[in-house]
């Protein structure tokens, strides 16, 4: 029997425009700006979908899900990860941990830290000692340091058994 482990990486960025709720990894975070996309523009599940994805060999999230699918207009990106979790399974593939960073000059994310790691390890079926999130500002620079985006980078590790 042996133990297969693979990485998969995955990055997404929105716009943040005016009258959009900002929801960061499935948790609604106040400010003044939301961010901008089809679907609802998950920005961190979206990253996270496509590192799961990468590690896996099954493609990305526009392969699976194109935007030019209306069945995919304003879908709740957690339904999106819940199909790419179910896809995992049936590959034999679990995921072992994540780590995260999430690009924004504004708002704070500290504070929220804790409790998107928390539904990320919900959504993933991983405990929340698993599931890494980090925050970095831009140094004001580039459309993330400029509050125009914000930007996420994932990795994500995941094993098979196989016999
Ligand atoms: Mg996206």
């Amino acid at each position: 029997m042996t133990e297969v482990y693979r990485t998969g990486i995955g990055y997404d960025i929105h716009r943040l425009v005016e009258n959009r709720p900002l929801i960061i990894g499935g948790i609604r975070i106040e400010h003044d700006k939301g961010l901008l996309g089809h679907s609802d523009a998950y920005v961190v599940l979206h990253a996270v979908t496509d590192a799961l994805l990468g590690a896996a060999g099954l493609g990305d999230i526009g392969d699976l899900f194109p935007d030019t699918d209306p069945a995919y207009k304003d879908i709740d990106s957690r339904i999106l990860l819940t199909k790419v979790m179910e896809k995992l399974a049936a590959a034999n593939y679990t995921p072992t941990n994540l780590d995260i960073i999430i690009h924004a000059e504004v708002p704070k994310m500290s504070p929220h830290k804790k409790i998107i790691a928390a539904s990320i390890a919900e959504l993933t079926g991983l405990p929340t000692t698993h599931v890494s999130v980090k925050a970095k500002t831009n140094e004001g620079v580039g459309p993330v340091g400029q509050a125009q985006a914000i930007a996420c980078t994932a990795v994500v590790m995941i094993q098979t058994t196989t016999t």
